[in-house]
């Protein structure tokens, strides 16, 4: 019998078992990936990710793997530039584009470094519920075929993505649905020398950032009608859009880079919540709730709700709080916390400003000071609303089949 049973061994998932081990509980980490593995992501962790692992004593780890340091941003919207670093807090002032394959490897390191019991290629097929009550997941190798064991916890967490286990068994609502506006396109350039862009321009953005390995990651967003039309020729394409919006860029790759990966691509997930807990469970991650990737703060929310729920899920092991009081604050501090910028990403997911948020961009171009916050806030250091007034940002239209904005 478990403490805790995590499914999902990534940014949420990893995190979260670490700190509940740190506490003193015995819990066990199981993912059906063995690593490291690569997963579908731009792997872009601005500055308050950083300073999320600096405070579990794991930046340095970060810093070792070689991931370079990325000290100046860019950020353009037709033809305003908004150029800079950030003020550090508790000294760090650097993102990093760390390659998921290195991120979630090292991350799993630290979970059994706290004495975190991981199983690796181990799907988990099913919850057990008892009584209306999550009591344990059902799993096995690959090799067994699967649904070959049965662990018992005080409490199952799902940490296992968009498409996760634990909420479907658990019938986790969504809510505040709004659909995906865009896709993605992204591969590895070595022979640039980048730091961070990211650049909008007629309904499209392109993003760069250099990772692991001496490489860059360049993206292509593009609205998702344009899907099909991109996918009949992915190099051609993602090549005419760099010209088109980013045309130094283009030029970089023609003469300098060599593309050293196939190209990657994806619809973005729609953007939801999902209900955070029931009896006997809780989601962490994606697989409680997902934005639009436009703004690169996925992996931040991760770490940020992996800190929020290792604490309540403590309350309530210890007999601090009744555990479903506890999950209950999880999710409101997860809400309550996420509501602007979720608006903000379903807003910039569309790759067309409103113009009060265009001419808020105008206003960082040419303002020192509203530039610094706006870098600030890029960050994750500054909060939306101290730089966004609400009404600066369009309410999320909610999907047809999920029309409640609340649960
Ligand atoms: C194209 C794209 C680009 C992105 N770019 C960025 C970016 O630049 N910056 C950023 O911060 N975020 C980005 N994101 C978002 C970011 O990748 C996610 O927010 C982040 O990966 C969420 O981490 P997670 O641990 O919750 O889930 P995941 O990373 O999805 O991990 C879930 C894990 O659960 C495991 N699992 C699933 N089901 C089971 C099961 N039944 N049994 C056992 N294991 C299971 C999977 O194998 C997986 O390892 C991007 C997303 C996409 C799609």
């Amino acid at each position: 019998m478990y403490d805790a049973i995590v499914v999902g061994a990534r940014c949420a998932g990893s995190p979260l078992a670490m700190l509940l081990a740190r506490r003193g509980h015995r819990v066990l980490l199981v993912d059906r990936a063995t690593f490291p593995a690569d997963t579908l992501s731009t792997h872009y962790l601005p500055q308050a990710g950083a300073h999320q692992p600096a405070g579990w004593g794991l930046l340095d780890r970060l810093v070792r793997t070689g991931c370079p340091p990325i000290t100046e941003m860019t950020l353009s919207w037709e033809d305003s530039v908004i150029t800079g670093g950030v003020d550090p807090v508790d000294g760090i002032s650097a993102a990093y584009a760390p390659r998921r394959t290195v991120l979630d490897a090292m991350l799993l390191d630290a979970a059994l470094d706290a004495g975190v019991e991981v199983r690796l290629g181990y799907p988990v097929t099913d919850v057990l519920v008892a009584d209306g009550r999550a009591v344990g997941i059902r799993g096995g190798t690959r090799r067994s075929g699967g649904a070959a064991a049965e662990d018992r916890a005080a409490i199952v967490i799902g940490a296992d993505g968009p498409r996760s286990t634990i909420a479907a068994t658990m019938n986790a609502a969504f809510y505040n649905v709004v659909p995906a506006a865009s896709f993605i396109y992204y591969s590895y350039w070595s022979g640039l020398d980048r730091q961070h862009s990211a650049r909008f321009r007629n309904g499209a953005q392109i993003g760069c950032w250099p990772t692991n390995d001496g490489l860059t990651v360049v993206a292509v967003m593009r609205r998702r009608e344009r899907l099909a039309e991109f996918r009949a020729d992915v190099p051609g394409n993602f090549l005419g859009v760099v010209r088109a919006v980013f045309p130094e860029l283009a030029d970089e790759l023609a003469t300098r880079g060599r593309r050293e990966e196939r190209f990657h691509g994806s619809l973005y997930p729609d953007n939801y919540y999902r209900a955070g807990h029931g009896p006997g469970w809780a989601l962490v991650g994606d697989a409680g709730y997902h934005r639009d990737p436009v703004t690169a703060q996925g992996m931040l929310d991760a770490f940020t709700q992996a800190d929020l729920l290792a604490a309540a899920v403590d309350r309530g092991l210890s007999g601090q709080q009744p555990m479903n009081a506890a999950l209950a604050d999880f999710q409101r501090h997860r809400d309550e916390a996420t509501a602007a910028s979720y608006r903000l990403a379903c807003t910039v997911g569309e790759l067309a400003f409103p113009p009060e948020l265009a001419a808020l961009l105008v206003a960082a171009a040419n303002s020192p000071e509203t530039r610094k916050k706006f870098l600030g806030m890029v960050a994750g250091f500054v909060p939306l609303a101290e730089f966004f007034a609400p009404a600066h940002l369009t309410e999320p239209k909610c999907s047809p089949t999920n029309p409640d904005p609340e649960p």
